[in-house]
């Protein structure tokens, strides 16, 4: 697990560090928003403490920046004392958390650890590819925002291939996952749910690989 700490305070900055070195974590700091936006961004990033008082970009800015980029990038703040209305602000500005200075590390890393555990379960209950999304707990789909309505078989055989982006599935393991083993060899109904599934994601969604099957392409952002 990474962490950026985006802290001008270096003796507060050390104080996490050193707390997350000893829990295992892997820590980068940096002591301005812009440095630490470039950070917060790197994909290895799995969480950003960041400070709301900087010089330069304040730690409001670098929220909306970051949010604009890695929506889901868990973010806990760290405020002054007392600033009551600054954590309604952060936290409508997409922080995901707070702490208030002055604060244990045992404190800061029950927050760091809430955090990460909330947004891996996210992700078991989420598959997603560019702009399309399945939520697999209320079956919603959506595709660059837009909500798509499918049936129980097309959304079986759209979450087969949010589970292997980019792999060619042939009909064979189509079938096996999404029918199961009481199917007509013979039959085409995999190449007519895909059809159904081009109809509604866009043709370019699924592409037909000759002789080998088919392999789901990420949509183009839509606008
Ligand atoms: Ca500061």
């Amino acid at each position: 697990m990474n962490v950026v700490i985006i802290e001008d305070e270096a003796r507060i900055a050390a104080f996490i560090e050193r707390g997350l070195r000893a829990e295992g974590f892997g820590v980068q700091v940096a002591a301005d928003g812009e440095a630490g936006f470039a950070l917060a961004v790197l994909a290895e990033t799995d969480l950003v403490i960041l400070d709301l008082m900087l010089p330069g970009l304040s730690g409001e800015q670098v929220l909306q920046r970051i949010r604009a980029r890695r929506p889901d990038l868990p973010v806990i703040v760290l405020t002054a004392r007392d600033a009551v209305e600054d954590r309604v602000r952060v936290l409508n500005a997409g922080a995901d958390d707070y702490v208030t200075k002055p604060f244990s590390f045992a404190e800061l890393l029950a927050r760091i650890h809430a955090r990460l555990r909330a947004r891996d379960q996210r992700s078991a209950a989420e598959l997603s590819v560019d702009g399309l999304h399945l939520d697999l707990r209320t079956r919603n789909v959506r595709l660059a925002g837009r909500e798509i309505t499918l049936t129980s078989r097309e959304f079986a055989l759209l979450e087969t291939f949010l589970r292997h982006p980019g792999q060619v599935l042939s009909q064979v393991q189509l079938m096996d996952r999404v029918w199961g083993y009481d199917y007509d060899p013979g039959s085409n109904v995999v190449e007519v749910y895909v059809g159904y599934l081009r109809r509604k994601l866009g043709r370019e969604v699924i592409e037909t690989v000759r002789g080998a099957g088919y392999r789901l392409r990420a949509p183009a952002p839509g606008p």
